[in-house]
């Protein structure tokens, strides 16, 4: 051979891309993309409808449009950060152009005179209409542009690199899809496509990334075209037979039946003090009729703040306890750990049974002491995500108790279950979350786990009365956490700032528990935030338990699992910045006692639309279905799962609140693939999951 093609490599290389180098290439490997074909998958995250040009006398502020006009004005404002600011008016109206980043060159392409079209945000400013960092194109003197004929597809990426190479990349693996040199198999039966009357696979494909005028844009915009629900279902499929295919290879694995009676169990029910409710009953007696099977539960327990999953826990851990194994107990927080040490520790010491203790904080000599009776055979393990680490090890794990599963990934879980040194035998599960999930993101994010509900809270709970009051009125709700502390109430202050670091938050918390505790003479403050020592954030909780602290000033470390029967009164600072599940779950700690509870919702006026449908919600409703039914139309999955971080749950089409009537579909579609078509299960996660889903295949 003598001639060298200027790209060498496989057919499918993406080197042999116009405008591919090695550099590009990597980038893209490094987001999964090995290959033209996964260009096709690599989806518009959005629309932008640039094919209407808005005079800039009529633009709302609010919205996102195409303007274009002469510049006026343009200048370099140096104010605490240097920004250009460019005035630009069509006649119609005039609107100010504000670039905080910008390159010396802008300034000059930007100067008075030039005509420039924008696209972007607008929104009222000080002196009108303001535009940031809207994109723009200087327009040729004299000459029209035509507008776009079609919406103008935006793809996910990252820093670096822009739109138009993404449009470049796919636009020839279409074109090579539209040749035939790269074929794209149908992985969804053809019983369902014609059913649903969904399109072929490379029509669905050519339609979203490349929609033609014609387009129902509307429907587009709104992921509601039937090209998009062709992507989504097959997304939904691969989701839920990847999960569906974890648990089972996981539930054919071998376990220890726990078929000994705990001899404990009349005593400890009886000390407890109440009578457990009839769905704990119920849930109880379905956990125990998983534990004496030959394989592992995997069973995820959902219920409601305060609805009594603890009390359920404690009864597994001690029949498996019972049956000489050991049981460990993770949280996502050391807070919340902590509480379930606490609480544990009182049930199982009469027992015998006292709790080992493991966090990342516990070092030296201590933490050689808890691996130690850890790999000894401690019977009861409780602890941070430091038990999934390296260097634990369990002799006879039995049994694996997750609380708030949302926060950990499934590999982690898994990563825990692996630690026990009884290789044949794995350990059963149970996963607690008090985030309700809506039944539609259940059967896909959970698919393949057993599920338990405690739909019912204990007796003689009364609703907490929620109201939301502007910050101007401060001053009368610092008069009301005096009446209540007086009259022998405890009150939670909850400091919250988003996106800050800990010692930020720690910051802001102490400001606000000296400014409180300045007001409010004779009342105990005290203050409890992440970043205190284990054993000084133990002694407030201590000290706030036993009625010693009336007021608890505290950053959203008390979200989850902080029990404090007596505190009746819960004031949540900046409350329009929180998600509407954080909001439930911070105020699921009052009203757990025999008082009258109240929430305050203090905010910052003005309230954006969306923040004051979240206060709305909860002053309306405090059922956390409800609660998390709404979340998921106004957020989307990620966040209701809270695994943003995790990217459990990342979909490039689907959008559970929006396709929930295409999941009914999916559960017999999903087993039929799982029996008959395993290497169509095998393509369809590999083509949807990728790379994210090598923990599925371990
Ligand atoms: P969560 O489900 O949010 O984890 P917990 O297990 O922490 O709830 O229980 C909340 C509180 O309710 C605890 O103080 C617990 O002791 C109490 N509790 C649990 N079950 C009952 C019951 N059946 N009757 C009365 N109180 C109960
Ligand atoms: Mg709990």
């Amino acid at each position: 051979m003598n001639k060298q093609p200027e790209n060498a490599g496989p057919p499918d290389a993406l080197t042999r891309l116009r405008g591919v180098g090695p550099q590009l290439e990597s980038r893209l490997k490094n987001l999964g993309i090995h290959a033209p074909r996964d260009l096709l998958f690599h989806l518009p995250l959005r629309y932008e409808d640039r094919t209407r040009l808005t005079p800039i006398g009529v633009l709302q502020p609010g919205s996102r449009a195409l303007f274009e006009g002469e510049i006026e004005h343009s200048a370099i404002v140096r104010g605490r950060r240097a920004s250009l600011v460019v005035v630009v008016s069509d006649g119609t109206g005039r609107i100010t152009l504000r670039f905080f980043h910008f390159r010396a060159h802008q300034k000059q392409q930007l100067s008075r005179g030039v005509r420039i079209r924008c696209f972007g945000d607008v929104r009222a400013g000080y002196q009108g209409l303001e535009s940031v960092h809207p994109s723009y194109q200087r327009l040729k003197p004299g000459r029209d542009l035509p507008v776009a004929d079609r919406l103008t597809p935006v793809y996910p990426t990252t820093e670096g690199l822009g739109q138009n190479t993404w449009i470049n990349l796919t636009d020839q693996a279409l074109q090579q899809m539209k040749d035939g040199s790269l074929e794209l198999e149908e992985l969804l039966p053809g019983a369902m496509t014609k059913n649903m009357r969904l399109p072929s696979l490379g029509e669905a494909i050519d339609y979203i990334h490349r929609p033609p005028p014609s387009a129902d844009t509307e429907a587009l915009i709104n992921r509601n075209h039937p090209a998009q629900h062709r992507l989504a279902m097959e997304e939904l499929l691969a989701h839920n037979v990847s999960m569906q295919r974890l648990h089972r290879a996981q539930r054919a694995l071998d376990a220890h039946p726990m078929s000994k009676q705990a001899a404990h169990e009349a005593g400890f029910l009886k000390q407890l003090g109440f009578e457990l409710t009839g769905a704990q009953k119920r849930v109880i007696a379905e956990i125990a009729h998983d534990l004496v099977q030959s394989h592992p539960m995997q069973r995820l327990l959902h219920g409601d703040v305060g609805s009594g999953k603890t009390v359920v826990a404690a009864l597994a851990a001690l029949k498996v306890c019972a049956n000489g194994h050991q049981v460990a107990i993770v949280a996502p927080t050391e807070l919340l750990a902590e509480q379930h040490l606490r609480v544990f520790t009182q049930w199982f010491e009469p027992l015998g049974i006292e709790p080992v203790w493991l966090s990342s904080k516990v070092t030296g000599k201590t933490r050689a002491a808890a691996l130690e009776a850890i790999n000894s055979g401690a019977g009861i393990v409780i602890g941070t995500h430091a038990l999934m680490q390296e260097g634990v090890s369990f002799s006879k794990l039995g049994l694996v108790i997750v609380d708030e599963q949302h926060r950990f990934g499934v590999h982690q879980r898994l990563a825990l279950v692996d630690k026990s040194r009884d290789r044949q035998m794995q350990a059963h599960q149970l996963i607690m979350t008090a985030t309700p999930i809506p039944r539609t993101l259940a059967m896909t994010a959970y698919a393949g786990l057993e599920v338990s509900v405690i739909d019912e809270l204990p007796s003689g709970r009364k609703p907490v009365k929620t109201v939301a009051v502007s910050n101007e009125r401060r001053s009368e709700v610092v008069r009301r956490v005096a009446a209540a502390c007086s009259e022998g109430s405890q009150c939670y202050w909850v400091c919250t700032l988003i996106e800050e670091s800990d010692a930020i938050q720690a910051q802001a918390a102490e400001a606000v528990a000296s400014e409180l505790a300045s007001q409010l003479n004779n009342i105990e403050v005290a203050l409890v935030h992440g970043r205190m020592k284990a054993a000084q954030k133990q002694d407030v909780m201590a000290r706030f338990q036993g009625g010693g602290i009336q007021l608890l000033v505290a950053t959203t470390v008390i979200e989850v699992g902080v029990d404090v029967p007596n505190a009746s009164l819960m004031i949540i600072e900046n409350a329009e910045r929180l998600g509407l599940a954080q909001l439930h779950q911070l105020r699921g700690r009052v009203g757990r006692g025999s008082k009258r509870s109240s929430c305050v919702l203090l905010y910052n006026p003005p309230l954006g639309e969306l923040a004051r449908q979240r206060l709305d919600i909860l002053r309306r409703t405090s059922d956390g279905f409800k609660i998390a039914e709404k979340d998921l139309e106004l957020r989307g999955p990620g966040e209701v799962l809270g695994t943003r971080q995790t990217g459990m749950m990342q979909f490039r089409v689907a959008d559970l609140a929006r396709d929930a009537h295409l999941l009914r579909s999916i559960p017999p579609v999903a087993d039929s693939l799982l029996r008959h078509h395993p290497e169509q299960v095998d393509k369809l996660i590999q083509r949807w999951i990728g790379d994210a889903a090598r923990y599925v295949a371990a």
